[in-house]
Formats: structure tokens, C-alpha cells, sequence
């Protein structure tokens, strides 16, 4: 809109009205007003990128030298020079906007970097069709809440959650009903688990929830609730299903994410073996 009304008016005033302060006045004052705006938007949405802080800042320098050459324009008494005449407030105005021009650009640049790093990152850490953490943001989270629990001389708790028959959900209602089952537990899953938990796809149809802090009586309780969850019907078309898990607990100090998971799997395959849809405990959690 603004550049519209600054385009119009610019050609009026150089075939119609000819005025070279005029224009003057209009192409700075347009450029004052977008260079402002840009500026002050990105310093407001662009933290913590360092890159879009800098843009703003340059941005908002170019409004302050457009603005001031506005204000010199229009409380000019004698006729304005045209734009390429030699004259220190010109020579200063054309070199300032090649400067933050160039500036401005590499800043662009940076910003495009900083989001492809960003999105990289995130991407690094996150199951594709699920949207869950993968195995490796668990063992980063792993490291982190190993860390606080030491120091607080607490447990850390784990349950391996497998989905029951999934290859019959693959042979019977094809490979994309099988993908959206997976989809619909991470959904109905994500529900259940509190707020603190770490929610991950541990691979194909077996997830994982890290429980910092819970004991093992609380992880048992979760577990049942995720599987009860699951073992709601869904309404068709879509495929009801249920699932096991196994439950594991071992303290801070003594844990690793191999030693929690090997646990974990031990107690969910004595729940495969016991029938499935159903939660059991690993052994070496009840002789601790
Ligand atoms: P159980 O109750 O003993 O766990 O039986 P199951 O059929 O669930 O286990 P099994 O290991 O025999 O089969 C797992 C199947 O999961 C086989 C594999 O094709 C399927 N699967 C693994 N990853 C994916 C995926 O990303 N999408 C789909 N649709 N299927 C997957
Ligand atoms: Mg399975
Ligand atoms: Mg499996």
C-alpha cells in the first residue's frame, strides 16, 4: 500500500508536477516509514536471533539517515540538487544507503542460516511421522535428568511400550493405516504422560517415556493408564489396537539409558509372554 501510494506519487510528481524535492520528500519519507516498521518488527519477534536483533537495529539506523534526509528536504529554502549532484548531505545519504544496503544483506543472509541451522537442529531430534523425540534427544534428556537426580539422590524410571499384532494392523489395513495407528499413539499417548516425562519413539512400533523423579509404584500407574488409554476403542475407519509395557527403575547414580532400556524390555516381553495388553515390572526392580 505504501509503496503503491509512494510509486504514484513519485510519477506524478516527475511527469506531471515536476519537483525534485517533492519527490525527494515522498521516497524518503516512504523509506523512513519501512525501514522503521521492518525495524522495530524485527527487534520485537526476532530474539533470541542474534542475526535478526542486528537486521533491526541497521534497519532502524537507515530509517534515522532516510528520515533525517527527509526533514533536510523538505526545510530546504534553496531549489534541491538532483540525486546524483556532488553536495555533503547527498554524498552522505548515498553512502549510508549503499552501506546499509550491503549490510542489511549479509544481515538477510545470516538470518536464512540461523533458521536452516535451527530447523536442522530440531529436526535432528524429532521422529518425522510421529513428531515425538527420537532415541537421541532420550539419551540427551537422559543426561540431563541423570544429572538432577544425582544430585538429589533420586531414580530415574523408564517404560518400553510396544504395540500388540501390529504387523496383523500392516497385513490387513495396508502400511499407511499402520503409520497412522502409530500417529494416533503418539496423539493419545501424549495425553497421558505428565508434563515432565520425555515421550520418544524408541523404533518401528516400540516406544519409550523417560520418568524423571517417578518412583516405581507412579511409572507402574502410568504405564497401566497409557495401555488403558490405548485399548479404547477407536472409532472407524480407523484401526483399534492395544499395547504392553514394561517398567523399569534404578537409582540416579547407578543408571544408564542401555541398563534402564535392557530392564524395560526384559519386564515387556514377560508381558508378550503373559498375553499382552498389559504391564509388568522388570525382576531386578523388585530385589532392589
Ligand atoms: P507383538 O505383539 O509381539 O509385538 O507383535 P508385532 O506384530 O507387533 O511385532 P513384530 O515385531 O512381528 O512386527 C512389527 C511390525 O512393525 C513389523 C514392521 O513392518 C512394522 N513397522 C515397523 N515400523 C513401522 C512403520 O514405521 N510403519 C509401519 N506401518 N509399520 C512399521
Ligand atoms: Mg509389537
Ligand atoms: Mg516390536
Amino acid at each position: 500500500m505504501l509503496l503503491t501510494i509512494g510509486a504514484a506519487g513519485t510519477a506524478w510528481l516527475w511527469l506531471v508536477h515536476e519537483s525534485v524535492a517533492g519527490r525527494t520528500i515522498l521516497i524518503t519519507g516512504v523509506l523512513t516509514v519501512l525501514y522503521g516498521m521492518h525495524g522495530i518488527l524485527l527487534l520485537r519477534v526476532g530474539r533470541p536471533n542474534r542475526p535478526a536483533l542486528s537486521v533491526g537495529v541497521l534497519l532502524l539506523a537507515e530509517s534515522l539517515v532516510a528520515g533525517a534526509r527527509c526533514i533536510t528536504a523538505a526545510l530546504a529554502t534553496e531549489r534541491l540538487p538532483d540525486l546524483f549532484d556532488p553536495g555533503s548531505i547527498q554524498t552522505f545519504y548515498l553512502t549510508a544507503g549503499a552501506a546499509f544496503s550491503l549490510l542489511v544483506t549479509v544481515g538477510l543472509l545470516l538470518i536464512a542460516t540461523e533458521r536452516l541451522r535451527t530447523e536442522l537442529e530440531r529436526q535432528s531430534y524429532c521422529d518425522p511421522l510421529t513428531g515425538l523425540l527420537n532415541r537421541r534427544a532420550l539419551a540427551l534428556a537422559f543426561e540431563d535428568e541423570q544429572e538432577r537426580a544425582k544430585r538429589n539422590g533420586g531414580v530415574l524410571s523408564m517404560l518400553l511400550i510396544d504395540l500388540d499384532h501390529f504387523k496383523r494392523v500392516n497385513d490387513e489395513h495396508g502400511h499407511d493405516a499402520g503409520d497412522r495407528v502409530l500417529i494416533d499413539f503418539a496423539q493419545r499417548a501424549s495425553e497421558v504422560v505428565p508434563q515432565s516425562a520425555y515421550l520418544a519413539r524408541w523404533g518401528g512400533e516400540e516406544f519409550a517415556v523417560l520418568l524423571p523423579s517417578l518412583s516405581l509404584q507412579s511409572a507402574y500407574q502410568l504405564a497401566g493408564a497409557i495401555c488403558a488409554r490405548i485399548a479404547e476403542p477407536v472409532r472407524r475407519p480407523g484401526v483399534s489396537y492395544t499395547c504392553s509395557a514394561g517398567v523399569a527403575c534404578l537409582a540416579a547414580a547407578e543408571a544408564t539409558i542401555e541398563q534402564l532400556a535392557r530392564d524395560a524390555d526384559n519386564a515387556l516381553y514377560r508381558a508378550k509372554h503373559l498375553g499382552r495388553n498389559r504391564v509388568e515390572i522388570c525382576d531386578r526392580a523388585f530385589a532392589a
